[in-house]
């Protein structure tokens, strides 16, 4: 797998305690040190702000791309390698979908959520095969986890929908697990948790 760019969907507030602030930034740091370039939200708020910041000061290149409408309220980062301005949310998410070789879920909100099971829900439709890691910061996804294994067991979701996304415990395991999914992926149907 060609990893030039990793797009990142993570929270824009800026109230998260401090370890996913220091994890955000270990994550920007390693991807910088391995030449993959960020895609994210072009915003300086919360944990996009922190994950742009840290891959910059490492030396590595950053995309942001951001819906005109939003400049002002996510303090559009005024430091990239480079801005994309969109005319709405849906042409920010298929662009970043569309320079995108993988997607991270970092812990975030309502806008991280929505953004995460998009690109999921797309995989599943067999719009694109690229892999999808979830950073499970201080068990920040057991809930949302939980939640998908009952719907499995009560037949709203199969094992092989589970096994469209990758868990790993911490942001920075995320570049691990794609420099490992260069190897083919677990066989279909099999539940990963990396
Ligand atoms: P949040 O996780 O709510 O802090 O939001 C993280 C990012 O998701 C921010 O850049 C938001 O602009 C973005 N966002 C919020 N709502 C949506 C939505 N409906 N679709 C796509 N992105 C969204």
């Amino acid at each position: 797998m060609n990893l030039r760019r990793l797009c990142v969907f993570c929270s824009s507030s800026d109230d998260l305690p401090d370890p996913f602030r220091a994890e955000t930034r270990a994550l920007g740091t390693r991807m910088a040190a391995e030449g993959i370039g960020l895609v994210y939200g072009g915003g300086s708020v919360g944990l996009m702000g922190v994950l742009a910041d840290a891959v910059l000061s490492a030396g590595g290149k950053v995309t942001g791309v951001i819906p005109g409408f939003l400049a002002t309220k996510e303090l559009a980062h005024e430091g990239l390698t480079k801005r994309i301005v969109t005319r709405s949310m849906h042409e920010r998410k298929r662009e970043m979908s569309r320079l995108a070789d993988a997607f991270a879920i970092l812990p975030g909100g309502f806008g991280t959520l929505e953004e995460f099971f998009e690109i999921l829900t797309w995989k599943q439709l067999g719009l694109h095969s690229r892999p999808i890691i979830v950073a499970n910061t201080g068990g920040w996804f057991d809930p949302l986890h939980e939640h998908c294994l009952r719907a499995c067991e009560l037949g709203a979701l199969t094992r092989r929908d589970i096994a469209l996304f990758s868990i790993v415990n911490s942001a920075p395991e995320v570049v691990d697990a794609l420099l490992r999914s260069r190897v083919p992926p677990a066989a279909p149907g099999r539940l990963t948790r990396t």
